[in-house]
């Protein structure tokens, strides 16, 4: 009979992922059989109510699906757990002044479900009901304490630092915009944690757009839109959604954040999303979403300043113990000004360089490191030209559909491998590369570039021909 769960769990941990199952489904132990009655252990109080708010239809669906018959399940809370939110008592200034405590508990581990088993301290009264579960998926390392503001990013960071003091009020919704690793994800996040922070309450739901599309159109496969409307509609306070231009172009996703955005914001829930260009350059996206995402503050992010870069450096150099002479940093700082990511990256390639070399990290250090890889890339100097003649052999299309306009699959993955080799393999800008595309906005490009980032990592026929094709050209 505990196959038979264990089976049911296994059949269903493909469709929650691992995540929900790891953290809902798993603590829960088959306590006893009895007849059609399945007894099962929780863990904790909250959890017993989660999973049967959210997760027991699926289960007995699943249950049914593998045996022909219904069955029930009756949850108990693990007699034996020491509950964190053991007093039932709804005591709501005795709930507000424990709430630092619970906040430290909680969410320095958002996906730890012994989290919940962690014994409460002596003093702790919470209403079990009110206590929303940590945010899931927010980075620990995504503060505001660690954001640095410069003149590039400042208006970003301050408007997202007052729809976390005041929620679903004039920065409703929030829409931040800007290129690649300039730190919009951070500042979604930081926003998360904040809001949870200042009220564990709160039920905060972060997730990229494409995430949500996916589990909207598992949804409707499996005939379960009635929980993912529950989710999204209604057991949620704040929506917080990455790279929302992701949805562009896709009806019927659209068509549902739509309405969920609609719910959110008739209810005074604080929406914030994330985007690598304004509204008006979604194509493809709805006007009725473009004309919502207008309708509270929209800001965006710049490349940061030198001095902004210098002080991100200085950060990361400290957190991760980094020894790097202020001066050295300014050089570094200078060296690598397109993005936070990159400039990040450079820092952690130079001081692991160091490191093995036994060598501490100099200006001439730097420049044998990075460097290098521009000598490299003098050495076979790839145009773009180039990169669209091989691809477009490669895939036999023609090097004008490459430059049009046209999106059917055939061409527009070509034309995306195409894009993304060139910024890979040419050192042009977005633009320039836009530009040599046929016009095209420098957001496709970056787009194009993300795209097969994401896909090579699904896609192992995909990932094999951009190999091959950027030997092919490498070697040219
Ligand atoms: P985006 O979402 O805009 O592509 P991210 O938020 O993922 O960029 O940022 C990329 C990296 O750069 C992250 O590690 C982030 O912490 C860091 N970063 C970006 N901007 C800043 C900043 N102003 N201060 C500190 N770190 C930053
Ligand atoms: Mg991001």
């Amino acid at each position: 009979m505990t196959d038979l769960w264990n089976e049911a769990l296994q059949g269903l941990q493909p469709r929650l992922g691992q995540e929900t199952y790891d953290l809902w489904l798993r603590p829960l132990t088959v306590a006893a059989v009895e007849g059609q009655t399945i007894r099962l252990r929780a863990p904790s109080l909250f959890m017993k109510e989660w999973f049967e708010n959210h997760y027991m239809e699926a289960v007995l669906d699943e249950i049914e699906a593998r045996t022909d018959s219904r069955y029930v399940l009756d949850l108990e809370v693990d007699p034996n757990a020491n509950e964190l939110q053991s007093g039932h008592t709804a005591d709501r200034s005795a709930a507000t002044a424990d709430r630092g405590a619970q906040t430290n508990a909680d969410s320095r581990t958002p996906s730890t479900p012994s989290t919940f088993a962690t014994p409460a301290p002596p003093t702790a009264h919470i209403e079990v009901r009110k206590v929303a579960p940590p945010p899931v998926g927010l980075s620990e390392r995504y503060r505001f304490d660690s954001f640095i503001s410069g003149a590039s990013n400042e208006l970003a960071a301050s408007a997202a630092r007052a729809a976390a003091d005041q929620p679903g009020t004039r920065f409703n919704p929030l829409l931040i915009y800007g290129g690649v690793g300039l730190g919009k994800t951070h500042l979604l996040h930081a926003v998360g944690h904040s809001l949870y922070e200042s009220d564990p309450t709160r039920r905060i739901t972060y997730l990229s757009a494409e995430r949500f599309m996916n589990e909207f159109i598992s949804a409707v496969r499996y005939n379960q839109f009635d929980q993912f409307r529950r989710k999204y509609r209604e057991d949620c306070d704040v929506l917080l959604i990455d790279d929302i231009q992701f949805i562009a172009g896709r009806d019927r996703t659209m068509d549902e954040f739509f309405h969920v955005f609609n719910a959110l914001y008739e209810a005074g829930k604080q929406i914030m999303v994330t985007s690598d260009r304004t509204p008006s350059d979604m194509q493809s996206m709805e006007d009725r979403i473009t004309s919502r995402l207008n309708w509270g503050l929209v800001a965006d992010i710049k490349s940061p300043d030198l001095e902004t870069r210098v002080a991100i450096l200085r950060q990361k150099a400290e957190n991760d113990r980094i020894a790097i002479a202020d001066d050295v940093c300014v050089y570094l700082a200078g060296q690598v000004q397109s993005n936070v990511r990159e400039l990040e990256g450079a820092l952690v390639r130079v001081a692991t360089f160091a490191d093995l070399k036994g060598v501490p990290i100099t200006t001439g250090f730097i420049r044998e490191v990075i460097g290098e890889t521009t000598k490299e890339r003098r050495r076979t100097p790839v145009t773009v030209e180039a990169v669209q003649k091989a691809v477009a052999s490669h895939f036999s299309v023609r090097i004008a559909d490459l430059k049009g306009p046209r999106r059917h699959k055939g061409i527009s993955r070509p034309r995306m491998i195409a894009m993304f080799l060139a910024r890979e393999l040419t050192g042009s800008s977005f633009p320039e590369i836009g530009l040599r595309f046929g016009g095209k906005d420098h957001s496709t490009v970056i787009n194009a570039c993300k795209r097969i980032t994401a896909l090579s990592d699904e896609d192992p026929e995909l990932r094999s021909a951009v190999n091959q094709l950027r030997e092919h050209l490498s070697s040219l």
